[in-house]
């Protein structure tokens, strides 16, 4: 008998595979023939212009080989960058050279399908050994999906390596944190795993009691699922995967390389980074000041790298001036990179741009409300732009204190305050009257629930004295579903926190919010950390005469509160106002738009959408060829970006040369802004 393939499994949801099909399948290994290729970096380096890139050169090169080069960014940006337009499902692309497919992973779609089959399964295993009814906790199973974008890239690159339809798969990822949880087993999915295996002990400790089967079906059903990861990370870990590490060559980028393949290191040390690759350079400045600083600053960041990794090889992407799109200049880019071939990359700005945008400069804006939340992808200045709304307000309004609060998960105040900035709050910028603090959003929730459990712990082992089984089996149930907590619910967390300081203080508080927008999302249906809670009440229902189980039950009907309360100061126009950042980037931007979306959704005002890096004439230019062809370029994006957000005020902050850091930077920057004229 043959290893049952993991399609007909899928497509057969409702047989259970007999111990005999599980033993088989334990031993049946992936084939490592499919090459893998992760293209990983933060977000705003090009990372998906690399990925588009070597994709076109190696099918172009090797005619024979099957090419499919897919996205796992909900935030995807394939067709936009190849300009072809793509299905949900992978698409050859006929222009293109060689055998070339692209899919950019629907991952709400792929995980729901991959769920579909197995839901009934789920809801049985969970109503059977559970104190819950399917119609509870359903609602819980779909709730939790947005947390399983990963897990949708997982099952999909799984499914394509079984399939062996693709020599090589080269996967532009999402942004970092996320990559990196990919070549794990995501953690959302995990804790969900820990929660059916719990539901299941039950039925497994009844079994045993009985002489029933040793293996039963819903164990089957989880160690398929456990099986599949482990075959996925037997592929990570095998020769036939490479990881290209995109950079650019700001200071800031920099680090975050450093430390991303510091964390790939610690949590997957047999996965190597096989390529860095070093985005956005400037060569030939001639007599250029922007470009010759752009240089300067290339030269130093291609020295470092070479130093701090002197065994993995170093590729430079060239930065033209324009952006690298459609099939011929993305493949000329790979010929350039991947071959060092001097080829053309120039491209000149759309007709458009002839008819100019009409700037006018504009005093920095001061931030009336108490609470600002700055909203905005990764990599677009988020965190300089919540910086110098704070600095600015500090200035006009001297004897109004500031507060800056990340709540991102990789937070860069220390750069920008260059001081370190850590769970309390510090004075920076030597003001006493301006603050900052990052706050780790995770352990803060972990602290509640640690705190809760530690609770019932404590008083349900007291009451029994020797634990029974079924008291055991409720902690259990409890804690794992203490586990399976909607993402964002963390961020959240850490906004309480924030609040619980803004009354004990004076002052006005700017949030540099994580640019997954998971808090929005929770916010936008707040109903979702209500049912979550009800859930977490009813584990405790057969105890409720109990003092301790009171007290967390009041505890989780404080949380429902709480939420209600934020959403309230929320939607204040006196007390909150919203900042979106993006940049004059020639692909549209869905994550800004969808968080946009989010926050008009739950009501909050937005005060104003700041574009960075605008290049600004200063007569410093001297005819530079490539700054003006740059110019030309983001004028034709400035003018899309004003036809599709105009209805929001919108501020045009200026690229400055060098890092923005420290008090001298950030007056610099807040001297100068522009507004479109209309
Ligand atoms: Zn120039």
């Amino acid at each position: 008998m043959s290893p049952p393939a993991f399609n007909a499994i899928r497509a057969d949801a409702d047989r259970w595979i007999t111990g005999e099909a599980l033993r088989m399948q334990r031993e049946h290994k992936i084939e490592s023939v499919s090459r893998l290729t992760f293209v990983v970096g933060k977000g705003g380096v090009g990372k998906t212009t690399v990925s588009c890139a070597y994709a076109l050169h190696q099918a172009a090169r090797n005619p024979r080989e099957s090419v499919l080069l897919m996205s796992t960014d909900p935030a995807h940006s394939l067709a936009d960058m190849l300009q072809v337009p793509l299905k949900s499902t992978p698409e050859r692309i006929a222009d293109a050279k060689g055998k070339l497919s692209a899919w950019q992973i629907d991952s709400d779609r792929e995980f729901k399908k991959f769920l579909a089959g197995n839901r009934d399964a789920i809801l049985n295993i969970i109503e059977n050994g559970t104190f819950f009814s399917k119609e509870e906790i359903a609602p819980l199973l779909d709730t939790t999906l947005p947390g399983m974008a990963e897990m949708a890239g997982l099952l999909a690159i799984h499914e394509l390596l079984e399939r062996q339809d693709y020599d090589h798969i080269v996967v532009d990822t999402a942004p970092f944190g996320h990559t990196l949880r990919l070549f794990e087993l995501p953690a959302h999915f995990q804790r969900f795993l820990n929660f059916l295996n719990v539901a299941s002990s039950r039925d497994a400790l009844l079994a045993e009691r009985f002489g029933g089967r040793a293996v039963l079906p819903s164990h089957a059903f989880i160690a398929r699922w456990e099986e599949m990861v482990k075959q996925l990370r037997d592929a990570f870990r095998s020769n036939q995967a490479e990881i290209f590490l995109v950079t650019s060559p700001e200071i800031f980028s920099l680090n975050e390389a450093l430390r991303s393949l510091e964390t790939l290191d610690q949590s997957v040390p047999e996965m190597r980074v096989t390529t860095i690759f070093l985005n956005r350079v400037v060569r030939d400045a001639q007599e250029c000041v922007h470009c010759r600083q752009r240089e300067q600053m290339a030269d130093r960041a291609e020295k470092f790298l070479k130093r701090q990794f002197p065994h993995i090889p170093l590729l430079i992407g060239p930065d033209p001036g324009n952006p690298i799109l459609g099939l011929e200049l993305l493949r000329r880019f790979g010929v350039r990179v991947f071959d060092s071939r001097k080829v053309r990359l120039e491209a000149k700005p759309p007709a458009q741009s002839a008819g100019k945008l009409k700037l006018k400069t504009s005093e920095w804006p001061v931030a009336e409300v108490p609470l600002s939340f700055t909203i905005g992808k990764g990599g677009v200045g988020k965190t300089t732009t919540t910086a110098a709304l704070a600095f600015h307000t500090r200035k006009e309004q001297p004897e109004i204190p500031v507060m800056v609060c990340s709540t991102d998960p990789a937070p860069s105040l220390d750069d920008i305050f260059q001081k370190l900035i850590g769970n309390k709050q510090v004075a920076v910028l030597g003001d006493a009257k301006f603050r900052a603090m990052e706050i780790d959003s995770v352990s803060e929730f972990r602290q509640w629930a640690a705190r809760i459990r530690k609770q019932l712990s404590s008083e349900l082992s007291m009451q029994s004295g020797g634990l029974h089984v079924d008291l055991t089996f409720e902690k259990e149930v409890f804690a794992a579903l203490m586990d399976i907590v909607p993402p964002g619910v963390d961020e959240v967390f850490a906004i309480f926190r924030i609040l619980d300081l803004v009354q004990t203080q004076a002052g006005k508080v700017f949030i540099d919010m994580a640019p997954t927008g998971h808090a929005l999302e929770l916010l936008r249906m707040p109903e979702r950390i209500l049912l979550w809670s009800r859930l977490l009440l009813k584990s405790l229902a057969a105890h409720r005469t109990l003092a301790l189980a009171q007290d967390v039950a009041v505890e989780l009907a404080t949380l429902g509160q709480r939420v209600r309360k934020l959403l309230e100061i929320m939607r204040d126009p006196g007390q909150s106002c919203v900042w979106a950042v993006m940049l004059p980037e020639p692909v549209p931007d869905r994550q800004t738009t969808w968080l946009l979306k989010a926050v008009d959704e739950i009501g909050i005002v937005v005060k104003a959408l700041f574009v960075n890096r605008v290049l600004i004439p200063d007569g410093e230019e001297s005819g530079c060829s490539r700054c003006t062809r740059a110019r030309g370029w983001q004028m034709a994006i400035l003018k899309t970006l004003q036809k599709k957000y105009g209805k929001h005020r919108t501020y045009l902050a200026p690229e400055l040369a060098g890092e923005i850091a420290g008090a001298a930077m950030l007056r610099k920057f807040t001297t100068r802004l522009w507004q479109t004229a209309k």
